[in-house]
């Protein structure tokens, strides 16, 4: 289904396996089996940049505050079985409350090029505490830095809790209260990813619009070039969404909607215009 990634499906006995890069920025791994057999498998890199078909419209499918079962599972198999690529920023104070969490969120660094984890902080702004945290430009970065280091995140892309900023290469565009933030980060080489557009929620964590709703409110954004780069959309929504089953037919519905129209292209947020540029 996805170029770049070759399944190895089985290989019986298998005793060792190499990592080694090469030029065109893919890694081979190649597996050493017991009966001398050698099977070499290519696998992208996170943040292997792609070419852009000016024909295609690029949609990033960001979700937030993961890992969050069953939210983050359901939308893994829904992507899955939809064949679409998805981003996942991860809280690692989420990440850390059960071995659960953990597992997830070690499957998920595992299934590039299907799925990219990156980095939405340590505590998520000290559990909402926005205007604290902001104000405090040291204890937030150390927050995402720490979370950048414990998660072991591949590349660094981060969103920011509760804020739609958007910095990197010296460019900042967002509410003022995050731009210390923003731009402390932008100097480390970060890249801070804001959003196009929200699949909003009610009381916690029911989906606020329909799937057709929200596919109207995509076309019609893509149609009028109200986006932060052209032909790029990137949808925000949360994994806790989409822990019902009536939720999980939603996203389904959502994607479908969104395959449609041929142009449409989903891409994890390495790919980005702003963090794929050095
Ligand atoms: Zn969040």
């Amino acid at each position: 289904m996805v170029s770049g990634k070759l399944i190895l499906n089985v290989i019986a006995g298998v005793s060792s396996l190499i990592l080694f890069s090469c030029n065109n920025g893919s890694q081979q791994k190649k597996a050493v089996d017991s009966t001398k057999k050698t099977v070499v498998v290519n696998t992208m890199i996170p943040g292997t940049p792609i070419h852009y078909d000016s024909s295609k419209r690029y949609i990033f499918l960001t979700w937030d505050d993961s890992p969050q079962p069953p939210g983050t599972q359901n939308c893994t198999r829904t992507f899955r079985e939809q064949g679409v690529k998805a981003t996942f920023f991860a809280v690692a104070a989420h990440y850390n409350i059960d071995p659960l969490r953990k597992k997830i969120l070690d499957s998920l660094k595992k299934a590039y090029p299907e799925f990219l984890v990156a980095n939405h902080s340590y505590t998520h702004a000290f559990r909402d505490n926005y205007n604290f945290y902001y104000m405090h430009m040291d204890s937030a970065v150390n927050d995402i830095l720490k979370a950048q280091q414990d998660m072991q995140i591949p590349l660094k892309i981060v969103r920011l809790p509760g804020r739609n900023t958007w910095a990197g290469n010296s460019e900042f565009r967002g509410p003022k209260t995050s731009e210390k933030v923003a731009r402390k980060l932008d100097s480390l080489g970060y890249k801070i990813i804001g959003w196009d557009i929200e699949w909003q929620f009610i009381k916690g964590n029911i989906p606020k619009q329909s799937a057709t709703a929200l596919a109207k409110e995509v076309n019609d954004k893509f149609d009028v070039g109200y986006t932060n780069q052209p032909n790029m959309m990137i949808i925000l929504a949360h994994d806790r969404m989409f822990a019902k089953p009536q939720y999980i037919d939603s996203l389904k519905a959502l994607i479908q909607l969104l395959k449609q129209d041929h142009r449409n292209v989903f891409e994890t947020i390495d790919h980005y215009p702003t963090v794929q540029q050095k």
